[in-house]
């Protein structure tokens, strides 16, 4: 075993010397946020830090993302990985901040690179080191993603999954990330908490315009839908399982043109989050029997456009000691949680379906994630500290030919092989119209039902031809 401490000693220096142009570089792209596939600017303000220190840096990966490596080529690779998307969000100047943090995710994990190139320690301990910029982890815009997608600038809605698709993690020993959070007198740093998964649906309600006050009675309408359907989800909430950890939050994003006009659309958005991909599974079928339920109920039609969401978070134990093991020299072991277990999620559970992979999140920010006053409440703590521990981790993780990240890889098992966990993927986009009328003559309580195809029995669904079905 190779002695880290003086290659800790010069890295760890030189994060501690740098803390001034470290906050600047938070600050800095805290003051540009952009939302996902559109991190241009962003994307420039890391190229031009990397190759400061001297990087190769591809740029363009998955449009906005871009990954730069130092060491040996063909040695074993350990990825820093960082998002770069800001986020919507009302109350702020330009509607878009970086109420997630992103800018620090960046900020620390250029720290830690340039601290490991400072000190050499990619050549000398004989590994390859690589920084990765992520675009749109944040899983909104999607109409502007389903375009991207159509134009095949892109084939999947997420930047990591993207990644995972065009190659940039196939030869990674080991995975790191980082995540802020805001300040808690219980924590201050959480390691490897793990996340829900979810898989997003949209649904359109169709129904019939007419005046509202004339004639509402020629007229279907689909806000009526909507609201029903809405009822119809909450109603369901005492089947989910505690430990399922189902998580179900429709939005409406329409509901109607003019007051005096029976609403012809209404549209309602939601994730449906579990656990596990079961558990996503069977409350998703739930969702779809609100959905129908309430098209029925009014006679109207309801498409329902599912798109993948995420994988569940389940991390690697083995980094998660290393990386736990460098956060105890900063905080005591009271204030760190090992066992955090979120109901959010993150495409870092897509990449630790295949790769080993850790998350340390770190407080020193104020306000609520998410939301307008999220900001850093402690510069040290959201830039500095996390950066000494994933510098200190990093070296553990490389040092002797990056003996531990082969040793966290040897017992991981896998949850796909690429190649599954694409196909895993391309399954989820679907595209379905469901309607129902009952049959003219029916009489009370009949079981059979006419579908407008002509079939006989339950609600019918089918692919619509304009349909983006994959
Ligand atoms: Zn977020
Ligand atoms: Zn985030």
């Amino acid at each position: 075993m190779s002695d880290t401490t003086h290659l800790r000693e010069i890295a760890l220096g030189h994060i501690r010397a740098q803390s001034a142009a470290i906050h600047a570089l938070g600050e800095r792209l805290r003051s540009n946020p952009e939302t996902g596939f559109f991190e241009t600017g962003t994307s420039r303000i890391l190229a031009e830090a990397l190759r400061s220190l001297g990087a190769e840096v591809e740029t363009g990966l998955a449009i906005t993302g871009l990954k730069a490596s130092v060491g040996p080529l063909g040695a074993p690779e350990i990825i820093l990985l960082a998002d770069m998307d800001a986020l919507p969000t009302a109350g702020v100047p330009g509607g878009v901040a970086h109420s997630c943090g992103h800018n620090a995710q960046m900020t620390v994990m250029f720290a830690v690179f340039s601290a490991l190139v400072r000190a050499d320690a990619p050549e000398r301990e004989g590994f390859r080191l690589s920084f990765l910029a992520s675009p749109a982890e944040e899983y909104a815009e999607l109409d502007r993603r389903m375009e991207f997608r159509a134009e095949g600038r892109i084939r999947y809605l997420s930047g990591k999954q993207e990644l995972l698709w065009l190659g940039a993690f196939d030869k990674a020993l080991a995975v790191l990330k980082y995540h802020s959070m805001s300040d808690s007198p219980q924590r201050r740093a959480v390691v490897n908490g793990t996340l829900n998964g979810f898989m997003a649906k949209k649904a359109i309600f169709i129904g019939k315009s007419a005046h509202s006050g004339a004639h509402p009675h020629d007229g279907i309408n689909a806000l009526n839908a909507a609201t029903i359907a809405l009822q119809a989800i909450h109603s369901q909430r005492e089947t989910f399982k505690d430990e399922d950890h189902v998580r179900v939050h429709p939005i409406m994003r329409e509901g109607g043109t003019t007051v005096n006009t029976v609403p012809e659309r209404a549209i309602l958005e939601t994730y449906v989050r579990g656990a596990d991909n079961d558990a996503v599974r069977d409350a998703a079928r739930k969702v779809d029997r609100a959905l129908a339920a309430g098209a029925i109920a009014v006679g109207a039609s309801v498409r329902i456009i599912d798109t993948p969401g995420y994988q569940a978070f389940d991390p690697s134990p083995e980094l998660g000691e290393i990386v736990g093991r460098a956060a105890m020299e900063i905080l005591p072991e009271k204030d760190i949680d090992f066992h955090d277990r979120s109901s959010a999620s993150d495409d870092i559970g897509d990449v630790a379906c295949l790769f080993p992979t850790c998350q340390l999140a770190w407080s020193g920010f104020s306000g609520t994630i998410h939301a307008a006053d999220f900001m850093p409440s402690d510069l040290d703590r959201a830039y500095i500290e996390p950066a000494l521990a994933l510098a200190a981790a990093a070296i553990d993780l490389g040092a002797n030919g990056a003996a531990l990240a082969k040793a966290a890889h040897k017992t991981f098992k896998p949850k796909f092989t690429k190649e599954a966990y694409l196909a895993a993927l391309d399954a989820q986009f679907a595209d379905r119209t469901i309607f129902w009328e009952p049959p003219e003559s029916a009489a009370p309580n009949s079981r059979t039902g006419t579908a407008r195809d002509g079939s006989k029995g339950a609600p019918q669904g089918r692919a619509p031809s304009d349909g983006p079905s994959a």
